[in-house]
């Protein structure tokens, strides 16, 4: 059967259009139509059109928090049924080591390259770019390079739930490593963005460490293959890049296990990544801290679908939610205020200092290279992360 001009949105066969009495696309048709109507209105629309009764997600799941906030996360985390904690985070959980978003032009740091006249800031980030020329890359890269930095508050939290033994998995959009100085092990950790951490040559894929890329690095060389004339290149993910394998694998076996997670410091804007947080069992409760809100999905047609259980997606923050939680503010604070509130407020100070310590001793440098926020760029709205 063909389309003809009369047949409305979606359909595309007579004979479906026989066996239901609805159209077969009536979300399309109704999206249309609803930008102007009171929920109460799409309510009963949408139950007339789809012959649903407005089942909310809350009523058939269980509810795990006895009280939707904070307390009620923290008695849950303490309940023996609370063992496998997925952690998230962004770049708001290194912030306050000194590490400036790396991507935003408006930190200042894309200052330095304006030499180089780059098409854009992010054309840094982008593969093709970077095999016809490493060199602004690489020179943004000497002024973060990862090892000059100490872990936060926020990545020592997340080593004292796996001191607990009740960390699943450390998912991270950071590039900086910070994770692993923290003492998090390799295992615990899915870098979703890849790493500085280790390298790999473009043409042979010989893998080399983070030493030799720092070498090279602060000899303002571009770092080259002892086999070959390739190009060698951290292992972050590059616009143009594929996530690495193991994110994919670690979430295939990680997320329905999922009892509880908390999401730090993310805007959660970044796809794949943003939408893992829809990937945990319905009931499993979720803990946001940030300074703002994010990982609401408020468009009017995905929250109405979300309500009348046809869609799933992004936090619920409102008075509705039955297993979401916000604690809104800075990342290192959250994190400490919930160890407080767990009991585990001294330890995890105690943890902070002494491994500080050794790293002082070790010679890292808190921040060699401040960021020059007195110099912002003309860059796009929303600056692309990786
Ligand atoms: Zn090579």
């Amino acid at each position: 059967m063909s389309n003809n001009a009369n047949s409305p949105p979606g359909k595309s066969d007579g004979e479906e259009q026989n066996k239901s009495p609805v159209p077969p696309n009536p979300i399309e048709s109704l999206a249309s139509r609803i930008g102007d109507l009171d929920v109460n209105s799409i309510r009963r629309c949408l139950v007339e059109k789809l012959g649903l009764e407005p089942t909310e997600a809350s009523t058939s799941v269980e509810k795990v928090l006895d009280d939707v906030s904070l307390d009620g996360i923290v008695k849950w985390i303490k309940s023996v049924r609370c063992q496998n904690i997925i952690t998230m985070s962004g770049a708001g959980i290194s912030t306050s080591a000194g590490i400036p978003d790396f991507r935003s032009p408006e930190t200042g740091l894309y200052h330095n390259l304006q030499k180089y006249n780059l098409p854009e800031p992010q054309a840094i980030f982008e593969i093709n770019f970077f095999r016809q020329n490493p060199q602004p890359f690489y020179t943004l890269a000497k002024e973060l390079f990862p090892g000059n930095f100490k872990p936060t508050i926020s990545h020592y939290f997340i080593r004292l739930l796996h001191e607990k033994g009740i960390l699943l998995r450390h998912y991270t959009q950071n590039i900086d490593t910070l994770e692993r100085v923290a003492g998090i092990p390799e295992d615990k950790i899915v870098e979703a963005h890849g790493t500085f951490y280790t390298s790999h040559c473009l043409e042979c894929r010989k893998q080399y460490p983070l030493e030799f890329i720092k070498e090279h690095i602060f000899a303002d060389e571009i770092p080259i293959c002892a086999d070959c004339p390739g190009v060698v290149k951290p292992d972050i993910v590059f616009f143009g890049e594929s996530l690495p394998e193991r994110f994919q694998e670690c979430l295939q076996q990680d997320f329905h296990k999922c009892d509880m997670l908390i999401i730090m410091g993310s805007s959660l804007e970044v796809q794949p990544f943003a939408s893992l947080i829809d990937m945990v069992p319905e009931w499993t409760p979720r803990l946001l801290i940030n300074r703002e809100k994010t990982g609401v999905r408020s468009s009017s047609l995905l929250g109405i679908l979300r309500h009348f259980g046809l869609m799933d997606g992004g936090l619920k923050l409102d008075e509705n939610s039955y297993r979401d939680v916000a604690r809104l503010g800075d990342c290192d604070d959250g994190c400490q205020d919930l160890a407080d509130r767990l009991g585990w407020g001294d330890e995890l100070r105690e943890m902070v200092k002494r491994e500080h310590e050794k790293l002082d001793l070790a010679g890292v440098v808190t921040s060699p290279h401040p960021p020059t926020p007195s110099d912002p760029q003309p860059g796009p709205e929303s600056p692309h992360k990786l």
